[in-house]
């Protein structure tokens, strides 16, 4: 196994808001390491945004950070001065959002987006930061670059866009891509293409790829392992093939479920019952217990803890004996 990289530690989030404080991250705990694509996977709000945006402590002004670490070789990124995090921000972790549309900067153009990273990172002049950022743009798939560095963004299409968005992040080839639905606002079309982009700039550059996704198919294609959140939760952590295989959460059987149902019959969707609980209030006991099939008693007192199963594969459930 590779060295670990990043190492999130009982971390703690809620967001203010005037009805409450809603936990969107509540004790989560990982490990990524040194080179691998891990996927976390999980509905609408399940808080693995929350998680990724903790990681460059890029949260939002109305999240509150109650407790946890975040280790990146060593580093406690929670803990080091916002000096220190320029340093590491776009050059050791870079992070591509959701929506390309919404990324860019519409009033400048897009060379000059792109050359602000090694410009500012880099002891070099603004000239050669403009041809890095040209040559970076090709790499990426942006035809005739050097003539539409000089373009504004609203000229691109959203794949060219999240393509620009790629260039800018990989420039400076960081360790650690942070890839939050990098697909979500593309054609299906052009959603194959920067998933094989994302792929290729892993493997040449040996960087280590955070994908978040609520797209289990996505998982398949491109993962080695796979983190599964249910409200605020980690609730499943294995290899891809293993979980796959051998689901041991009944969320993520359900969530498997879903996509296999869908790649067998052309009419009917396999779907969980139910919807996930409010933040603001949780449910006692497992989060999930409200839409399970398996639950028993202990599931309503008792919150289930995340236990190794079988080397390497994780899941907090209290009957994954009878799931699996
Ligand atoms: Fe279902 Fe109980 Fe497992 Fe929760 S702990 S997933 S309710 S069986």
């Amino acid at each position: 196994m590779s060295r670990i990289l990043l190492e999130v530690r009982d971390l703690h989030i809620c967001y203010e808001t005037s009805r409450g404080c809603v936990r969107a991250v509540d004790g989560v705990s990982l490990v990524i390491y040194e080179s691998e694509t891990f996927c976390l996977v999980g509905e609408t709000g399940c808080g693995k945004s929350t998680l990724a945006l903790a990681i460059p402590r890029l949260l939002p002004p109305n999240a509150r950070l109650l407790s946890g670490d975040i280790f990146f070789r060593g580093m406690n990124l929670l803990r080091i001065n916002e000096n220190e995090l320029q340093k590491i921000r776009g050059k050791e972790i870079a992070m591509i959002f959701q929506n390309p549309m919404t990324s860019l900067n519409p009033v400048h153009m897009i060379g000059f987006q792109v050359a602000e990273v090694p410009a500012t990172h880099f002891r070099i002049s603004w000239r050669e930061a403009l041809l890095t950022a040209i040559k970076q743009l090709g790499k990426v798939g942006i035809p005739d670059p050097d003539l539409r560095s000089r373009n504004y963004p609203h000229v691109f299409s959203g794949g060219m866009k999240q393509r620009t968005m790629i260039a800018m992040m990989t420039t400076c080839k960081p360790s650690l891509l942070i890839a939050d639905e990098p697909t979500t606002a593309l054609d299906v079309t052009i959603q194959a293409q920067i998933l094989k982009l994302l792929h290729e700039l892993k493997n040449e550059y040996g960087l280590t790829l955070l994908l978040i996704t609520h797209n289990f198919g996505i998982v398949a294609e491109v993962c080695d392992r796979v983190g599964v959140m249910y409200a605020g939760k980690l609730v499943e952590v294995a290899e891809v093939r293993e979980i796959f295989e051998n689901p041991q959460h009944p969320y993520t059987k359900g969530l498997i479920g879903c996509v296999v149902a869908r790649k067998k019959s052309k009419t009917r969707l396999n779907q969980i019952a139910g919807a996930p609980p409010s933040l603001l209030n949780p449910p006692n006991g497992c989060r999930f217990h409200p839409r399970c099939s398996y639950t028993t008693p202990k599931c309503l007192r008792e919150e289930p803890q995340l236990i190794e199963v079988c080397r390497g594969h994780l899941v907090a459930c209290h009957n994954y004996e009878r799931v699996g």
